[in-house]
């Protein structure tokens, strides 16, 4: 049953002229790979004493990124771009760990409204700037993770402007600075535009309700208006299609991650 609608999901895909992704939850990694680490597992008691040095952990939430990128990511971002690439597409992710970057799809057609660990910026956002990773910080922090410096010699970076903290520029901290997204966001929208009465695949891939204002809910409205417009939602749990566009909206009851190696 569930390989009937990926048939047609895959179809759907092929025939469209456009297609748009959503990204979500399930494809999130999950920092197993950090928690599982045997270092991190003494760090973490350290800062546990040590509060002042809470800031290093996203410096190790990268470095396990670019350490842990594991097969079942990059097939499942490697079959997304086999499925989507040379058709007219867009991707939202609400992902926070970069993976779809770097996968080989077009990046001025992603928009990752929820940030990640690519850049910078101040906590209290003072400038509306982003700013590059400090190379020399992330390399003290790296070195103490080595046990080559203890963790009293490590200092937090910090805005030049301000003095406040620097944050990488995700959701959580004090103020965000949506300047991170807010070209591509705009690309994005610009995109939607062109849409509009045209044959059109929608597919969520694992978004859950976490974020429902920026992927399911525009998503089911855009293929209630649009009547050559069809929903693909692919998730373990919420996968259900409202009434409205029912007979053009499908719900996928599967991991979207792992629906991903199959294809
Ligand atoms: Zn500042």
């Amino acid at each position: 049953m569930t390989e009937d609608r990926m048939q047609a999901l895959l179809k759907s895909i092929e025939e469209a002229d456009k297609v748009l992704i959503g990204i979500g939850e399930e494809f999130q990694y999950d920092w197993s790979a950090l928690v599982q680490d045997h270092r991190y597992q003494e760090i973490e008691t350290e800062i546990e004493e040590n509060k002042d040095h809470l800031w290093i952990n996203p410096f190790l939430q990268k470095m396990i990124l670019l350490r842990s990128l594991q097969d079942k990511w990059k097939t499942a971002y490697g079959n997304l771009r086999k499925v989507i690439e040379g058709k007219d597409y867009f991707i939202l992710s609400l992902c926070m760990d970069d993976y779809v970057y770097g996968a080989g799809l077009d990046e001025e057609r992603i928009v990752t409204p929820c940030g990640g660990f690519r850049k910078m910026q101040c906590d209290q956002n003072c400038s509306h700037e982003l700013v590059e990773i400090p190379e020399a910080g992330y390399a003290e922090v790296m070195r103490y993770y080595r046990g080559e410096i203890p963790l009293e010699s490590l200092k937090e970076p910090i805005c030049a402007n301000c003095g406040s903290a620097l944050r990488f520029n995700q959701l959580g901290v004090t103020k965000y600075a949506e300047e991170g997204y807010l070209d591509s966001w705009n690309k994005y929208t610009r995109w939607l535009q062109t849409t509009v009465n045209r044959s059109l695949c929608v597919v969520e891939l694992g978004v859950g309700m976490e974020y429902p204002g920026v992927v399911r809910f525009p998503f089911e409205k855009i293929v209630f208006y649009n009547q050559k417009a069809r929903l693909y939602r692919i998730h373990s749990q919420l996968y259900q299609v409202g009434e409205k566009i029912s007979g053009r909206g499908e719900g996928i009851q599967m991991n979207a991650l792992e629906c991903l190696q199959m294809i």
